[in-house]
């Protein structure tokens, strides 16, 4: 049976150079940065490598960067860390409709705490207006925060015109670039922004690694307490091989990045041209040019996107209705209620999402099972066959 996977958007595979330039820091060079003797420099020393790498990856001063635990732990220190700093000034956050749980469930704590959060609405394409944010903005506003691209429907948001507005105000602004870093250029100072989250296992490196850029003189509250690493600002031993492991996947994309864009975007190109040819009544999500090069997502409407994946499943391919964490849950997916689609078409959702290893041959292999799975679902659907009466 073949094995597809699709699914890059909810995490990538190590590649095996990043897995090759962790492995001497388990067991060879295993010591704790923060000691004195020479295990401890060598360790340390690969932090701060490591850390000139990613700041120069992403046109950040190495001090700007603060290595976490993953994009999670980024987006809510970002938001319990400003709106613990700058309490006094004010109670106002602004974020959006269609961010990651990482930034909508700690902005629910805040609102229960007390603060006022406004969610910006998002036009049918997934992008938020620039006369939205500049209308919510308040005397009280002390943190604007919207995501780079969306992950589940790759929608790109204008982040560098945004944050103007904010920073116009004297309002911080925070991107989620999560889905972005590793596949499109990032850079902190095109985009204008005083803080942005990025995670190491959407572009090639392990899991639970991630970063905070803040930009210098950026007031941020820490809330992981405990030892001085990250000068204070993140307290826990350092995982040096996991932050060797985001250099080394930072080196791998600063040289391929141009390249798997190129193709990439060909493959889903092929895809957003062919599905709608080759299955009825199906619709695409998120914007058709301002999109990530590997993200694809269609309503498929009539059909269940849950039985789609399972059957897909079963014919060897991997791919997604919605974000992963979401996936266990029945609640249509909040990203695709925002763009205004109805529950049963949102349920209908499927995300192609491509990668590093992703061939022409297995997008062949998909436009050819994927229309008789849909043709078979939709017979047995009450709901197509209502609609052909
Ligand atoms: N933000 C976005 C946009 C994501 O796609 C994800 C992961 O799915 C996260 C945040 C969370 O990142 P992590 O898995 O590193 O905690």
């Amino acid at each position: 049976m073949k094995n597809i996977y699709l699914d890059y958007a909810a995490t990538t595979p190590c590649d095996p150079q990043v897995i090759a330039a962790m492995e001497p820091y388990f067991f060879e060079k295993f010591g704790n940065a923060s000691s004195l003797h020479a295990y401890g420099q060598e360790a340390k020393k690969a932090v701060e490598d490591s850390r000139v790498a990613l700041a120069d990856f992403i046109g950040a001063k190495p001090e700007e960067i603060i290595f976490t635990s993953g994009g999670t732990e980024s987006d809510n220190s970002v938001l319990f860390g400003v709106a613990s700093a700058l309490e006094k000034k004010g109670n106002h956050i602004i974020t959006s409709a269609i961010e990651h749980h990482a930034i909508t469930e700690p902005s629910k704590f805040l609102q229960k705490k007390g603060f006022k959060l406004t969610y910006l609405p998002v036009d049918k394409d997934g992008l938020v207006s620039g006369e939205d944010l500049k209308n919510a903005i308040t005397d009280k506003t002390i943190l604007v925060s919207i995501m780079h691209a969306n992950n589940e429907i790759g929608t790109i948001e204008p982040i560098q015109k945004l944050a103007t507005i904010a920073k116009e105000k004297g309002i911080y602004f925070h991107t989620d670039a999560v889905q972005t870093v590793g596949h499109i250029p990032v850079d902190v100072n095109d985009l204008n922004v005083d803080l942005l989250s990025l995670s190491a296992h959407k572009f090639y490196g392990p899991k639970g690694v991630g970063a905070l850029y803040v930009r210098k003189g950026t007031r941020l509250e820490t809330f992981i307490r405990g030892g001085d690493q990250e000068k204070g600002r993140r307290a826990s031993t350092h995982n040096t091989s996991g932050i060797v492991g985001l250099a080394k996947a930072v080196e791998l994309c600063k040289n391929n990045m141009e390249s798997e864009f190129k193709f990439q975007a060909s493959l889903r190109d092929r895809l957003l041209k062919e599905i709608p040819i080759r299955i009825p009544e199906v619709r695409l999500n998120g914007h058709e040019n301002l999109r990530l090069p590997n993200n694809v997502n269609f309503s498929i409407r009539y059909i269940e996107g849950e039985s789609m994946l399972l059957s897909l499943d079963m014919l060897g391919i991997a791919l997604s209705t919605g974000s992963a964490c979401t996936s266990s849950s029945l609640e249509p997916s909040h990203v695709l209620l925002a763009i205004g689609l109805d529950h049963g078409t949102a349920h209908g959702s499927l995300r192609i999402t491509l990668g590093r290893w992703t061939k022409e041959s297995d997008i062949d292999y998909l436009l050819e099972k994927l229309p008789p799975v849909v043709e078979k679902l939709r017979a047995m659907s009450p709901l197509y066959e209502r609609k052909n009466t």
